[in-house]
């Protein structure tokens, strides 16, 4: 099955989070929906790590697994691995987990809605992640509410505290989310599209005030987006992922000048404003398969303007793709560039092998 070993560099193991081979898979009547298939990465501390690719990549079942929310049917298969800060979080229990979530671990959604409840005010939630946290009640409590309601850039604040979710606008509920998911501290912040439901001009102030908070406080930050344009805006290093692997991995600027991958490429040509001299966006034809069957071939091949015969047989596994760095690769046929095509796919063949051979 899908694995990154191959390009594995030494360096791992003081990160804060690390991903190592992660298969998250529905056990449905039907079939089996490898929803996450063997991807690896890392998040430093104070580093914030872009997750980008279309709906239905499995950016959000990623962030589930690391938060330890996959729902029946699925799980997070054996052999997969998750450390925060050196420890092991997939053999956790409900309830040690439930701890990590409140103090180490937050998430913010797409939706503030799914995270405010409307019949208490926005001050009592924020109190309320404040006493199960760190402890503060009453005044000191409301005081810190008010604190972070104005860290996050809700102007007065000492008023808004009162109020309910319905009475915030769409990017003040937001901010009132993150607010709330600072009120537990955390290391690591995992953001899933939060910025999607909101217009640019919201959107660019959340982004601003995560870049903020996240300096101000040596945040970690894992952002998922299906949009390359904020990705360029937040991202440090990015991983692209399509029907549950990761295809690309690479430093911002580097994935934006030199993309390797056929499909980081079509997501880069879909960004507005990347296509001077075309009226129409162009956007990768045809949709995201639904990962239901072992990759034993290339996902993307059907939608690939590059694929070829190989591309249906052998799986690609991720491999440099920069002669200087070692932080930028590629799963991809075509690549190594600098070894003929029968040699790169032998490459990829034996690789995807072994890796088999493992299990
Ligand atoms: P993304 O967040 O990138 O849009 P998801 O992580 O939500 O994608 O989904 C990845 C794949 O997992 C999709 O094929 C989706 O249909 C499948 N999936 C997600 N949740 C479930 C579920 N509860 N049951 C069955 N399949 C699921
Ligand atoms: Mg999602």
């Amino acid at each position: 099955m899908a694995s990154t070993e191959y390009t594995e560099s030494a360096t791992r193991g003081d990160a804060l989070l690390e991903v190592e081979d992660l298969q998250t898979a529905f056990f449905t009547d039907k079939e089996v929906i490898r929803a996450v298939d063997g991807i690896s990465f890392d998040i430093e501390r104070g580093e914030t790590v872009g997750i980008v690719g279309e709906s239905g990549s499995g950016k959000s079942v990623t962030a589930r697994s690391i938060m330890g929310l996959v729902e029946s049917p699925g799980r997070i298969l054996d052999g997969s691995s998750i450390r925060f800060d050196g420890e092991e979080l997939t053999d956790k229990s409900e309830k040690e987990y439930r701890k990590l979530r409140g103090s180490d671990i937050a998430m913010v959604f797409q939706d503030p809605l799914t995270s405010l409840n409307p019949v208490y005010t926005v001050g009592n939630q924020i109190k309320e992640a404040l006493r199960l946290h760190q402890g503060l009640r009453g005044s000191e409590a409301t005081d810190e509410a008010i604190n972070l309601l104005e860290a996050v850039g809700i102007p007065d604040a000492g008023r808004r505290v009162k109020e309910y979710p319905h009475q915030f606008s769409g990017g003040m509920r937001q901010r009132a989310v993150i607010a709330m998911a600072l009120a537990c501290d955390p290391e690591l912040l995992i953001c899933d599209e939060p910025t999607t439901a909101l217009d640019v001009t919201i959107q660019a102030q959340i982004l601003e005030l995560l870049q903020e908070l996240q300096e101000d406080r040596d945040l970690a930050i894992m952002f998922i987006t299906h949009d390359m344009g904020v990705i360029a805006e937040i991202a440090d290093r990015v991983n692209v992922m399509y029907a549950g692997e990761i295809v690309e991995t690479a430093p911002v600027v580097e994935l934006f000048e030199n993309p390797r991958h056929p499909y980081t490429r079509g997501l880069l040509k879909s960004i507005p404003g990347n296509n001077p001299g075309k009226e129409r966006l162009s956007t990768i034809e045809g949709d995201v398969p639904t990962p239901n069957e072992p990759a034993t071939y290339c996902r993307f091949a059907p939608r690939c303007p590059e694929a070829f015969d190989e591309c249906e047989k052998v799986h690609p596994v991720p491999v440099d793709v920069n002669d200087q760095t070692d932080d930028h690769t590629a799963a991809c046929l075509l690549y190594p560039e600098d070894v003929s095509k029968e040699q790169a796919v032998e490459t990829h063949r034996e690789a995807a092998n072994e890796s088999e051979e493992r299990i």
